[in-house]
């Protein structure tokens, strides 16, 4: 009888490996970090040959250090960095240029320059605000810049894939050329209600479709990994971008439900079942991981700067000297002294969308001080997740019931317990961190029948820590005002420098 799942979790950083037990738990991880390439200022590359080695790496390491073999594991999840672009010669498998990182801003142009009409069609089908985040830029940058690669595209010569699909092509030995639903709605090509490629995008980015993969609900068997990696085949049975992995690991299988990944940037999702809502206040839309014969949907919301801002007073204004550190540091004082700190230091994403804005401290008197400096860093991770469930719930209509939360800066209680008291709704933190390997661990377990059902797997979730509101409504709405103030403050500052 199999005994693990395997999950490889493939990072921006990092490839990880981790094979899950029948109860969710940890059995072997092993983690490679791998080189980031920055060719220019804000270009981002990644080689996809270090990705695949990498992972694959982490993967037979994670096999060996608890001596399991392919005949202990019953199926295979992957989950992966999104809108991570790679193109390759169908014929020899090499990419023809180097992964184009998520994060790269070469295509901000290209973006600009697409009509409004075009816009708002790319809007209206694929649930995304048109941006150089997503993958279809980043292709036609590949089409553009690869001598002869137009012509070898529309001759049927080369594939592209996600950082999922580039895995499972290499796990399969090139038999699989497929991606899931979650990551195929983030490459700005695909209708996420038609759930097919759009034909009128591909056309209007000069895009084959020959090069397109085939999709699948996340929970599938795409097909197995080749004998000669794990001495016989597995099936790869759950594909899923990783904070749909994240949703799903959390167990936020109903609409309504809601995460907020506390790392470098906050990323929150809110499962919305059935109804791919078009936002009207700045989200946007996309497909969360399901098994096949469901289709959901979520609205996600970004913040650029989460975590970091903790790490910017740790390294740049070392005012504190780990990330950590800062939970005591702020508990030294009651509140900010009426300060803010809006770390607009990229500009403001969801639900504002000013990329002009800057960061901005306001309300300085005499008696600020370091402490307080620290705890309005805390606040100010709050009060932007605060706006996005907002928005969340604006689009959606459904109050929020309860907001589950991981990443690095969900350990720290004082920003957990004033989230919970400035959303005024109950936080649970899970025990489980590593929940985005987890959801992919979930979707190739049940589909494979490692699991029976997701009832079975929810008595896997464990919380760690509750936090409930205790802000008297008056103080809340006081601390909101003022936030709502400081953010007008800090869009008004970038706005004057242009008169
Ligand atoms: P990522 O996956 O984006 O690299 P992580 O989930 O590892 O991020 O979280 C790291 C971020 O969380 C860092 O920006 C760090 O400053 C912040 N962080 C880590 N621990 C704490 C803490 N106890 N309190 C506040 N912030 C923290």
């Amino acid at each position: 009888m199999a005994k693990y799942i395997l999950a490889l979790d493939q990072g921006t950083t990092s490839s990880r490996s981790i094979l899950f037990n029948e109860k969710g738990e940890i059995k072997s991880i092993v983690q490679n970090e791998y080189p980031q390439i920055y060719p220019k200022p804000g270009w981002v590359e990644h080689n996809p040959m270090e990705i695949w080695s990498s992972q694959l790496a982490s993967a037979i390491e994670a096999c060996a250090k608890v001596g399991a073999s392919y005949a202990d594991i019953a199926a295979i999840g992957i989950t992966n960095q999104r809108e991570t672009t790679i193109v390759w010669d169908k014929e020899t498998g090499v990419p023809v240029y180097n992964a184009i990182v998520w994060q790269c801003r070469r295509t901000a142009q290209m973006v600009d320059e697409i009509p409004q009409d075009m816009k708002d069609y790319i809007q209206e089908h694929t649930g995304l605000q048109p941006d150089a985040y997503f993958s279809a830029t980043k292709i036609r940058w590949i089409l553009d810049h690869v001598k002869g690669a137009q012509e070898k595209a529309n001759a049927g010569q080369l594939l592209f894939g996600t950082v999922d699909t580039w895995l499972m092509w290499n796990l399969s030995g090139r038999r699989i050329h497929a991606t899931d639903y979650t990551n195929a709605s983030r490459t700005m090509l695909f209708d996420i209600r038609k759930l097919d490629w759009d034909q009128k995008i591909l056309d209007y980015f000069g895009i084959p479709v020959s090069m397109m993969p085939e999709v699948h609900a996340s929970g599938h068997v795409y097909g197995s990994s080749d004998a000669s990696f794990f001495g016989n085949p597995i099936p790869i049975a759950g594909v899923a971008g990783d904070q749909q992995a994240a949703l799903f690991g959390m167990c936020c299988f109903d609409a309504g439900d809601v995460k907020n990944t506390y790392g470098t940037g906050c990323f929150l999702l809110m499962n919305t079942g059935n109804e791919a809502i078009q936002s009207q206040n700045g989200l946007i839309t996309t497909i969360a991981a399901e098994l096949e014969g469901e289709v959901k949907y979520a609205l996600e919301g970004s913040i650029f700067i989460g975590g970091a801002v903790i790490q910017w007073l740790r390294d740049e204004l070392e005012t504190i000297k780990s990330a950590p550190l800062s939970e005591k540091t702020a508990k030294g004082v009651n509140d900010t002294n009426g300060v803010y700190l809006v770390p607009a230091f990229t500009g403001l994403g969801a639900p504002y969308w000013k990329q002009d804005a800057r960061g901005t401290i306001v309300g300085v008197t005499r008696g600020f001080n370091r402490k307080h400096l620290v705890r309005a860093a805390l606040e100010a991770i709050a009060y932007q997740s605060h706006d996005v469930i907002r928005a969340m719930e604006a689009d959606a209509g459904v109050p929020l019931r309860s907001l589950m939360v991981d990443g690095g800066a969900s350990a720290n209680n004082l920003l957990m317990q004033f989230q919970a008291d400035i959303v005024n709704t109950r936080i649970d933190r899970p025990k489980m961190l590593q929940n985005t390997a987890l959801g992919a661990a979930y979707l190739a377990g049940l589909t494979t029948g490692f699991w029976k059902s997701k009832d079975e797997v929810k008595k896997n979730f464990k919380i760690s820590k509750s936090f409930g509101p205790q802000m008297p409504e008056d103080i809340r709405k006081e601390k909101l005002h003022g936030w709502v103030k400081a953010v007008k403050t800090a869009i008004f500052w970038a706005e004057l420098k242009d008169e």
